[in-house]
């Protein structure tokens, strides 16, 4: 693995300070900058497209947000922190007293000394978020209080994502998904978008590529869903994969298992993280989370892992302006990096095979495999275990199972199943993914 730390100090510096959201020239300006390191294309989903259940909004770009008192000092500024501002918050200029203006300031009670991320893009409105002490000053004071908001938003504006296919032997893709809607927040989620740029540049790298990797940066929820809206036969070609999302903490590892716990991708996940002595918690699915709640929906049931480092919920800066590039560092974006890429070179070793004979048990016979009449079957197996083992492969070859789970399932070992597997492929009953 090459070293990253120039690379990653580099994106952390130059995009923790752009403005991000679900929309807005923010993430193309992002998307440009991750473009010049990996060969991603930016593309878009059009403001108003009706995607399942939802609508992707118009598309927002805020231009400046201020609290200025009387005498005209500005006292909170989106310049100084985009967090200031509420996420989608509609245009204002106007003068308030505090008691007129105070439902529209956040503040956060548990992390007094932070400015918290909040947004509201489903309902207009318009909004501050402030530390307690600005709330403080605020409330003070007894004269109106200036607050001016420019943002505007673009009925024929567009949701952009970033996407990258690095096609390898097989035809199966994994999916590996990262959200970039959130504002200057160094853990949740630059973190994330760094890491997954650096994980295509290493599958990049690799020569011989066995499987295919779909790479996506979307904003979460309502960019995987358009994402899954718009590309559904995709969908039904990727296997399963990663959703990466806050990787860069000082925190200790998490590790979120897939819907299906059973899916052999979180055994390999734990056989890394056990191999790397990595001492982590241990995470079941759960329906909050991020966008493994889209890909896992009832429509596509994709088993998706997530390893993180200071894992959202679990960090006492997460969602404030305390995430910031003190909390994280390049050295546990790449410590992640290894992770993730000795789990990858996990997912390249493994070998799945999906039965061609889904619909009943073929006619073993006309293949010549049915002991009677066989003779084509290595005689070594013993011809009775051979037809057990046949049976068995075509039962449980769904695309889905590892060949270790079928060890251990039919406990006949490896080479023996290795040795029946070529006679299938060869017949063409099973075929590799
Ligand atoms: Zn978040």
């Amino acid at each position: 693995m090459k070293n990253y730390v120039k690379v990653s100090d580099k994106l952390l510096a130059e995009l923790f300070p752009i403005n991000r959201s679900i929309t807005g020239s923010g993430n193309r300006h992002s998307l440009k900058i991750l473009k010049k390191i990996v060969p991603l294309k930016i593309k878009s989903f059009k403001s108003g497209q009706k995607v399942f259940d939802w609508k992707i909004p118009d598309e927002w770009n805020p231009i400046e947000a201020w609290i200025k008192d009387k005498s005209g000092n500005i006292l909170i500024d989106f310049k100084v922190n985009n967090l200031h501002l509420l996420g989608y918050s509609t245009p204002i200029h106007k003068k308030f007293f505090f008691h007129e203006l105070k439902e529209n300031l956040f503040y956060d009670k548990k992390k007094p000394k932070s400015i918290p991320y909040r947004t509201s893009y489903y309902k207009k409105r318009w909004g501050f978020c402030v530390t307690k002490s600005q709330y403080d000053l605020l409330k003070k004071s007894t004269d109106k209080l200036e607050v001016c908001i420019k943002t505007n938003f673009k009925k024929k504006g567009e949701m952009n994502y970033g996407e990258l296919l690095i096609p390898g032997k097989t035809r199966g893709e994994i999916l590996i998904s990262t959200y970039l809607c959130h504002p200057s927040m160094a853990n949740d989620n630059l973190s994330g978008v760094i890491l997954t740029a650096l994980i295509a540049k290493e599958i990049l790298r690799k020569k011989n590529l066995k499987k295919s990797y779909r790479i996506i940066w979307v904003p979460e929820t309502i960019g995987a869903i358009a994402y899954c809206k718009n590309n559904e036969k995709k969908l039904n070609q990727i296997k399963y994969g990663l959703v990466i999302s806050t990787v860069g903490g000082p925190g200790r590892f998490s590790f979120k298992k897939s819907w299906d716990e059973k899916h052999f991708i979180n055994d390999l996940a734990e056989k890394i993280l056990k191999e790397n002595r990595i001492k982590y918690k241990n995470v079941p699915f759960d329906i909050h989370g991020s966008d493994e709640r889209q890909f896992s929906s009832q429509a596509f049931r994709i088993n998706t892992v997530t390893i993180a480092k200071s894992k959202y919920y679990d960090y006492a800066q997460y969602h404030s302006s305390a995430d910031d590039l003190t909390f994280v560092k390049s050295e546990y974006i790449l410590k992640s990096l290894k992770i993730y890429m000795c789990l990858i070179e996990e997912i390249e070793n493994q070998k799945i095979y999906k039965s061609e004979k889904k619909y009943c048990e073929p006619m073993l016979s006309k293949y010549g495999l049915y002991p009677e009449v066989g003779g084509e079957i290595n005689p070594n197996i013993g011809s009775h275990s051979t037809l057990d083992i046949i049976l068995w492969l075509i039962f449980l070859c769904d695309g889905n199972t590892s060949l270790e789970q079928i060890e251990k399932k039919i406990k006949v070992d490896r080479f023996k199943i290795r040795q029946v597997i070529k006679i299938l492929l060869k017949k063409k009953i099973l075929s590799e993914i």
